[in-house]
């Protein structure tokens, strides 16, 4: 008898943390690697953000356990933005403010899910999707989209997959991984068919809106008779530069922000009060260094499109939003180097991370095998630098 929990077995390690800290260690053995696995903006946070932290340690006022939803003038200060840029009618007492979007998502599983519950998962999806929903003991129902459609899964998709066992539906958009948008007839179309389904939710996560280069970020939310039936999930950690500063939100009907609120009191009391005061400066002041970053960011993108177009054997959709590459590479699989055969994206991501020091993460970690993940949010010239060596590097397959 394993003497951990079924839970705990039942799931993998997060794929994109356990390549970021291989890439670490190469780079401690002195290897100059450049890191494109894990989904990091390579900038700073912006100034004024910092300056609010730091104001808060220094006035003294922010050291006690903060309210568990998240301090009443940054719930109110998201509501506001929901109001008014997404235009979703929530109010502070809809909105969870957590230790990262992941922690929002994995709040709203728990407190939702129960054994024998299925969730429908858009396929590719992002890595902690399916072990969250393992987690809170339901069972994912991966649903693929395809290449041919920038990978994003259909209404009909969706209506074919549902069951009397379905309670919820969780995608990205922008997506994490494949890079795509739903355009609003799009998510019009899925919000159908919710609506058609009582009792089924929606989780949208929508921690890229920032980086979304198609003009048109709709909120699921935002449709008619969809207020009741989503969960939107944000952070701060993309579009503000935030990672380490672990804040993320969630918005939704309040009885489900009520029971996400009482599961976080369990779990961690609340988020972090002094990132807190960084997340309201960069939710109330201007989003002028967002959009320098967004404008790197989609520079890069046709950087990095023409140079994977250069190397053969690979295709890739063309990415509307955030930082990701994620291109068909199965053409290499069955190839060999040194005797050995590359078999799936573990060996190929494995191959380039010993071969050309560039690390990037196995597709199959999010639902597709015959992809690997390349996050550009890097410099201009790690970036043609890392496409360089990719490139050389496959030329000594066999
Ligand atoms: N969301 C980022 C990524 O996909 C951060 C790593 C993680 O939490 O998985 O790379």
């Amino acid at each position: 008898m394993s003497r951990l929990s079924n839970r705990i077995e039942s799931i993998q390690e997060s794929a994109t943390l356990a390549m970021a800290a291989k890439a670490r260690e190469f780079k401690s053995r002195g290897i100059d690697v450049i890191n494109l696995s894990l989904g990091e903006p390579d900038f700073k946070t912006p100034q004024h953000i910092c300056d609010a932290a730091k104001k808060a340690i220094d006035e003294g006022k922010y050291f006690s356990y903060p309210p568990v939803a998240g301090y009443q003038d940054l719930r109110e200060a998201l509501a506001h933005k929901y109001q008014t840029e997404n235009h979703v009618p929530y109010k502070a007492e809809n909105i969870v403010v957590s230790n990262g979007a992941k922690q929002s998502i994995a709040n709203v599983m728990l407190a939702l899910l129960n054994p024998g519950d299925e969730v429908i998962i858009f396929s590719p999806y992002w890595v902690s999707y399916d072990a969250l929903v393992r987690l809170s003991e339901a069972t994912p129902v991966l649903v693929k989209g395809t290449l041919e459609n920038d990978f994003k899964v259909t209404a009909t998709q969706l209506e074919k997959a549902l069951t009397s066992k379905t309670k919820a539906i969780i995608f990205s958009s922008p997506c994490n991984p494949t890079g795509s948008v739903f355009s609003r007839q799009e998510l019009q179309a899925i919000a159908d068919v919710v609506l058609k389904h009582d009792n089924l939710l929606i989780i949208a996560d929508e921690i890229y809106e920032h980086i979304n280069f198609t003009g048109d970020q709709t909120s699921i939310a935002s449709l008619p008779g969809m207020f009741e039936r989503t969960i939107t999930i944000n952070g701060f950690a993309k579009g503000f530069a935030m990672t380490g500063w672990r804040v993320g939100y969630m918005a939704a009907p309040k009885w489900i922000a009520d029971a996400a609120n009482k599961m976080q009191g369990q779990l961690t009391s609340a988020n972090c009060s002094i990132s807190q005061r960084g997340a309201l400066a960069a939710i109330t002041c201007d989003l002028t260094p967002t959009r320098t970053m967004v404008a790197e960011y989609k520079k890069r993108r046709e950087i990095v499109y023409q140079l994977l177009q250069e190397i053969p054997g690979i295709q890739a959709n063309y990415p509307t939003g955030a930082f990701y590459f994620f291109p068909d590479v199965s053409a290499y699989y069955g190839r060999q180097f040194q005797g050995k055969t590359i078999a799936n994206g573990d060996d190929f991501c494995m191959f380039l991370l010993e071969q050309a020091h560039v690390s990037l993460v196995t597709g199959d970690a999010f639902g597709e095998p015959r992809c690997i993940r390349l996050s550009y949010a890097a410099s201009e010239k790690e970036l043609r630098e890392a496409l360089a060596r990719i490139k050389n590097a496959l030329t000594l397959l066999t």
